[in-house]
């Protein structure tokens, strides 16, 4: 007998059919003997119908009250849930994270799990039932409902699996694992039987949404076995695991990330002296806006320019930061581009291979892809591109790094 934490998103519980799929699913595993805590989003599409629906009030709601609205979604799912298993014979008790006592701090629409009680969940579980939990959400000391940001239901199951301390914490989802890349975009893309910790982290916080990046920080933290499923197909699906030193080979990449998410903005003739990049970041970072990658060249003329991304969102504003910014520093112009996208590569295999860089800017070069920022980790490498070039240079690099299904060589 096995406690094991499961997770659906959106499109597994996207209709009543659906729902009533997965308390058949959940069903099965209670007649096995295992012990199972069900955490759930909220019906497909209803988090974004949400949104939109606040943006018609007001162009910026406060914090708190988005979080009001947005919780509401995965309240839906978790009642529907409890009902279906219900009928089926399946003793079944719904909590909300205010309910749980998820408790997170106060930063509304990205709030971070500090603690969760697990006494309602065990008292439930001890009784035989199966207890469903709203994901996403939390309350922070003042009892004010948060939300973890998008994707968070991956967050509440690994925290709840954590605190339980559960055999396995199951994200089942509408892929039957974790691929080389979006096997939306790449058709070849190929489900890996294994991903380790560190390089899902990157996957994640390169643009692969298959799993909220906390969800990994968390399970690489506290040990949770996870592993990303399919809801209604059978299969192994994939394993997030720690980095096993024996193994002799290992694929030099696992996996290519990308994102559109990003813009880029140049200064352009800045005057090279100290102080220059705090001088055009500090009033960025002030506005809350996160910068991503910087790229200053060399001077010439004793001018220099300098260049970095943020998130796209932020574009407007962070450009009319740098216009107030550059005349004040004299700079000659500043120039933006809301129309890139960053695509990486990512394997912990890169430590022990030389010459991944210059295979990857061959890969594009031979594609006619003109690279525009570089950026570089132990076990990744990013690039900008212009975004119309994206597909293209994802299909490339799949094949150059040899990801392709049918290139596939068994691993000794
Ligand atoms: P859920 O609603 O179940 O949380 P998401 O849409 O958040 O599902 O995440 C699953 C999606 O992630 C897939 O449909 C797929 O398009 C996308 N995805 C991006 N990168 C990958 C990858 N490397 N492997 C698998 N899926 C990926
Ligand atoms: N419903 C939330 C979202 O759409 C959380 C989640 O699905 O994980 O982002
Ligand atoms: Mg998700």
């Amino acid at each position: 007998m096995a406690l094991i934490v499961q997770k659906y998103g959106g499109t597994s519980v996207g209709t009543v059919e659906r729902i009533q799929a997965v308390a058949d699913k959940v069903k099965r595993f209670r007649e096995q003997g295992d012990d199972v805590v069900v955490v759930v989003s909220a019906m497909s599409g209803e988090t974004n119908r949400l949104i939109g629906l606040a943006k018609e009030m007001q162009d910026q709601p406060a914090p708190r009250e988005m979080d009001v609205l947005v919780s509401t979604g995965e309240q839906v799912t978790i009642a529907l849930l409890c009902m279906a298993l219900n009928e089926r014979s399946c003793p079944a008790r719904s909590y909300t994270g205010t309910q749980v006592r998820i408790l997170t701090d106060d930063a509304h629409t990205k709030a971070r799990i500090q603690d969760i009680d697990d006494e309602n969940i065990r008292a439930d579980l001890k009784a035989g039932r199966v207890v469903v939990v709203a994901g996403f959400q939390g309350v922070d000391d003042n009892g004010n409902i948060t939300t973890l940001g998008r994707g968070g239901s991956d967050t509440t199951a690994v925290a709840l699996a954590a605190a339980l301390k559960a055999d396995e914490c199951q994200i089942y989802t509408d892929v039957d694992g974790v691929y080389t890349t979006d096997p939306r975009v790449v058709e070849g893309a190929r489900r890996l039987d294994e991903i380790t910790f560190e390089e899902m982290l990157e996957m994640a916080s390169l643009g692969s949404k298959v799993l909220q990046i906390r969800a990994v920080e968390f399970a690489g933290k506290y040990d949770v076995p996870l592993r990303v499923l399919h809801s209604f197909q059978e299969g192994p699906g994939t394993l997030i695991t720690i980095e096993d030193e024996n193994t002799v080979e290992r694929p030099v990449i696992s996996g290519i990330a990308f994102n559109r998410d990003e813009a880029k903005l140049t200064v352009l003739g800045v005057p090279d002296i100290p102080g220059v990049a705090s001088k055009i970041l500090g009033p960025v970072s002030d506005a809350n806006i996160e910068v991503d990658m910087i790229l200053q060249n060399i001077a010439e003329d004793n001018t220099t320019d300098f260049t970095f991304t943020v998130h796209r969102n932020d574009y407007d504003r962070a450009l009319s930061i740098l216009e107030r910014v550059s005349s004040e520093l004299k700079a000659r112009e500043v120039q933006g581009d809301n129309k890139i996208a960053k695509v990486s590569i990512v394997g912990v295999g890169m430590r022990s291979h030389a010459g991944v860089a210059t295979k990857m800017f061959g890969a594009l070069a031979g594609e006619g892809i003109n690279i525009q920022l570089i950026s570089t980790s132990e076990i990744k490498i990013s690039v900008v591109i212009a975004e119309k070039y994206l597909e293209l240079a994802v299909r490339s690099l799949h094949s150059a790094f040899e990801l392709d299904e049918a290139e596939v060589v068994q691993e000794s």
